[in-house]
């Protein structure tokens, strides 16, 4: 008997990940892969030997569904340190849970949240997760762009994205893949909309500390009668450069609180065990760890805005957060469109980014521009300086 031949009508709106195919493009040309963004050094030693004893010595079996207890507890701790006296209401045991990274944590929440015929509103450009997460849950997206190029979030337009049937938000700060970091008066405009029209606020807040020149993270959780309706979601591959680990968590009150748990529970069972009780050590590290990383990221962002200086690209804005950058490539006189002049790049050039369009869905926005991924050892981003210099001579 053949098959029917044709998979669920929800992956009609879907493509595989250009994201991660920059990645396997720069792998199969050699490229210097400035498109995924993730580290190419090491995350901290003492957390690599943690999860070394914790695979030969344990735990290695299934953790509870919720997470390893005392890495809830250590997230919970830092929550409450942080942001005092916010999340004062959170406890370890109910109102956290430890996912397989960010983008299940994503997918978990709008799941929990919405239904099909409701809307969630995607503030753009967004990373490319969140129409998949969208579609999955079986909802509708609506696309409301932040404009370059300082990418200031505008309220009124927000507001006017907001229909009878929205049910959910999903806000990303810092932010990919612009580096904004939303200000205190931004973040109320979510809010009051948020409250005004009973929406769930789904914040992605996986680059809480990656902050430049003095900047600080609000959690959107934090503002006056957030808590209830936000699920806050956040990560350790970020932080402790373990993207490869999978590790994240969401943070919610009920009935979100329960309902992510459910999902989690039934897709992932847990995020690695052994990994997890590595975590723990991770959030164990000291300010002088985080003091230390900002002034490195300081140094990669301000040498990355030197080189696209130098390389024919124009930045859109300099990074407030976060580890990319948003570039204009009119220099470069190439007539294509962004993701055609990302592959180029990176056969032609040997430097790999990702094509803007690509993080937007309000067509002819991110046409020509593309995102530079900068969490990379210095020397990395020298022979990117290299290729890109020798590539734009032969443009001239
Ligand atoms: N967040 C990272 C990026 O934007 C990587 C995640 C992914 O592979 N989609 O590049």
């Amino acid at each position: 008997m053949t098959s029917r031949g044709r998979t669920a009508a929800k992956l009609e709106h879907l493509q595989e990940s250009w994201i991660r195919e920059m990645t396997r493009i720069a792998l199969d040309c050699g490229a210097v892969n400035l498109s995924q963004g993730y580290p190419d050094f090491d995350p901290p030693r003492e957390v690599r030997e943690a999860a070394a004893k914790a695979v030969l010595e344990g735990p290695n079996q299934y953790a509870v569904t919720w997470g390893l207890a005392e890495l809830r507890e250590a997230i919970t701790a830092n929550l409450k340190r942080r942001y005092a006296p916010h999340f004062d209401w959170l406890d370890a045991d109910l109102h956290i849970t430890i996912t397989c990274g960010v983008t299940e944590g994503i997918v978990a929440a709008l799941m929990a949240v919405a239904d099909p015929g409701d809307e969630v509103i995607i503030i753009e450009p967004a990373h490319e997760n969140y129409t998949p997460a969208v579609h999955f849950a079986g909802a509708t997206p609506v696309y409301m762009p932040l404009l370059p190029p300082d990418y200031a979030l505008d309220a009124e337009r927000l507001r006017a994205a907001v229909t009878p049937r929205s049910k959910a938000v999903i806000l990303n700060t810092p932010h990919n893949p612009s580096g904004r970091v939303l200000t205190r008066d931004e973040l109320q405009a979510v809010a009051d909309i948020c409250i005004e029209n009973d929406l769930v606020a789904v914040t992605d807040e996986i680059y809480d500390r990656i902050l430049y020149d003095g900047r600080e993270h609000i959690p959107l959780a934090t503002l006056p009668e957030m808590a209830g309706r936000t699920i806050t979601v956040g990560g350790l591959s970020k932080t402790f450069s373990i993207t490869g680990w999978r590790l994240g968590f969401f943070v919610a009150q009920e009935p979100w609180a329960t309902g992510t748990r459910t999902i989690h529970d039934f897709t992932t069972i847990c995020a690695p065990t052994p990994l997890q009780a590595a975590g723990v050590v991770a959030y164990s590290l000291g300010e002088d760890f985080y003091a230390r990383q900002l002034e490195d990221y300081h140094e990669r962002r301000d040498l990355m805005m030197e080189i696209l200086s130098q390389t024919g690209f124009t930045a859109v804005n300099t990074p407030e957060g976060a580890y990319y950058v948003m570039a204009g490539y009119e220099e470069w006189n190439y007539p294509g469109e962004s993701n055609d002049f990302a592959v180029w790049l990176a056969k032609e050039v040997g430097v790999a980014v990702v094509g803007g369009s690509h993080f937007y869905n309000t067509p002819g926005l991110g046409q020509r521009e593309v995102r530079f991924a900068f969490a990379k050892k210095l020397d990395t981003l020298e022979q990117a300086r290299d290729r890109l210099l020798k590539g734009l001579e032969t443009r001239r």
